[in-house]
């Protein structure tokens, strides 16, 4: 979440008009709750509303998450000096650490009110339930005076939309306080908050662009080094780079329409050898539609990955027009029963050797009969390294009748999840990089 964070922590003060275009707003996100600091609920919000902000043309400034006390009353005063939109998620429930609603009406210095609407709301949600209303549900109807409650049909406390002329002496012209209750904040933020963004702020459109490309096969120092020293330095676009667990790696590019295209030709022309989509980050179902396109098949031989090469391939809609055969063949006796690896091969070089992976995709491809083979061995550990061949050594190997058969070799030092993932990545990229005439 930091890498995603990234580009608009360069820029804290980014904000304002773009080549004549509209002003940009720019928004402070605050997520409540302490279960979200303890990390017992996923800050889902977080990402949520960062994204459907950004489509709507806001700059997201700083996304918070706190716990409840009074750091949110510090920080929602803070955000009201230094932003133009201020949203605060959790807190406005009946329970005695739902104080949001609180700290807002004590840092604009106003009354807690009852709002009349919002009280018959209430009053009504609780008697077509037969239940008595009692006075700690009563204060969900309270809002800072002058406030506007945004209706919450959902549940019990409504919105609290605190608009420009209640902000006077602060920078930001809107505060809104919402439900924590994904299945509230859906809805109250598209049916109440947007329409009144739009109104405030005229959002409607992003005013930038986001591009996204795809890599694998590359690292992220190694793919920011090609950006960085070859990409020329006034395109006047933030860059983003987020590197996947599975090894994949995207390049984010952010700004005017016109920056962004220019920056995205450069990205096309010079780093389509790694790069294998632009907004579709998934590598398997790229190569599958371009196998497709082909009519051509792919087979696997897989040791150490145990058959998640098969898995991913299979999650893609559709594979079986081009994949029919998947070989896990983790023991020796097995790599030479189902896909022939001389015995002479193994003994000689071991299982997670060059000659063995090549060994394992020639064998696959010959069994299956498929246009492609993409074989991978290597040590998953944490044990069975040897000074050779330490732990995090893979071999990955693609055949392909009428190419002679490659194989490459890799160190991937980590957890034995996370290698088997980047060693399922890697093969794919060898795939993907024979359909494309680099090998
Ligand atoms: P309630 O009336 O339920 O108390 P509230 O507005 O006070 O609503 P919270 O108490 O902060 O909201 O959160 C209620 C529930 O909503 C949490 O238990 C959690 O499951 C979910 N929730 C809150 N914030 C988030 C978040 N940022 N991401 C995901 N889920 C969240
Ligand atoms: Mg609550």
């Amino acid at each position: 979440m930091i890498q995603e964070a990234q580009y608009h922590a360069r820029d804290p003060e980014f904000r304002g008009q773009r080549s004549g275009g509209p002003m940009i707003p720019t928004c402070d996100l605050i997520n409540t709750g302490s279960e979200l600091v303890l990390g017992r609920t996923l800050n889902r919000h977080g990402q949520w509303l960062g994204s459907l902000l950004f489509s709507q043309g806001a700059q997201v400034r700083r996304q918070l998450t706190l716990p409840d006390g009074a750091i949110i009353a510090e920080e929602i005063e803070r955000s009201l000096n230094e932003a133009d939109i201020v949203l605060v998620t959790g807190g406005l429930g009946p329970t005695s650490d739902d104080l949001t609603r609180d700290y807002a009406a004590q840092i604009l210095g106003c009354e807690l009110v009852e709002d009349e609407g919002a009280f018959s709301a209430l009053a009504a949600r609780f008697a077509a339930r037969g239940r008595e209303m009692s006075a700690m549900q009563r204060r969900q109807a309270l809002l800072p005076q002058g406030a506007r409650a945004l209706p919450n049909p959902r549940g019990t406390a409504p919105g609290i939309w605190c608009g420009p002329e209640m902000l006077g002496g602060f920078r930001a012209r809107a505060l809104c306080l919402l439900p924590g209750p994904p299945s509230e904040l859906h809805p109250m933020t598209s049916e109440s908050l947007l329409p009144l963004l739009q109104a405030e702020f005229g959002l409607s459109a992003p005013v930038s662009d986001l591009k996204a490309f795809h890599f694998s096969g590359i690292g992220e120092g190694d793919l920011a080094a090609k950006v960085e020293e070859g990409l020329p330095g006034d395109t006047g676009v933030e860059l983003g780079y987020c590197a996947h667990s599975n090894g994949c790696m995207e390049l984010r590019l952010t700004g005017e329409q016109a920056s962004c295209e220019r920056a995205a030709a450069w990205v096309r022309k010079n780093l389509s050898g790694d790069c294998f989509g632009e907004d579709d980050g998934c590598l398997e179902a790229h190569l599958l539609r371009d196998l497709a396109a082909r009519g051509e098949t792919v087979a696997t031989a897989e040791s150490c990955t145990g058959g998640l090469l098969a898995s991913r391939i299979t999650d893609v809609p559709g594979a079986s027009s081009v994949f029919g055969h998947g070989f896990v063949t983790y023991a020796n006796e097995a790599k030479q029963k189902w896909l022939g690896v001389p015995g002479a091969t193994l003994e000689a070089h071991g299982a997670v050797s060059e000659q063995t992976a090549l060994a394992m995709a020639d064998g696959a491809r010959a069994a299956s009969g498929a246009t492609h083979a993409v074989a991978l061995t290597g040590i998953a550990g944490p044990d069975g390294g040897t000074a050779e061949k330490p732990v995090g050594t893979l071999w990955v190997a693609v055949s392909s009748s009428g190419h002679p058969t490659v194989a490459r070799r890799h160190l991937f030092t980590t957890d034995r999840a996370t290698f088997k993932q980047l060693a399922a990545t890697n093969a794919l990229d060898l795939l993907r990089r024979r359909l494309a005439g680099q090998l």
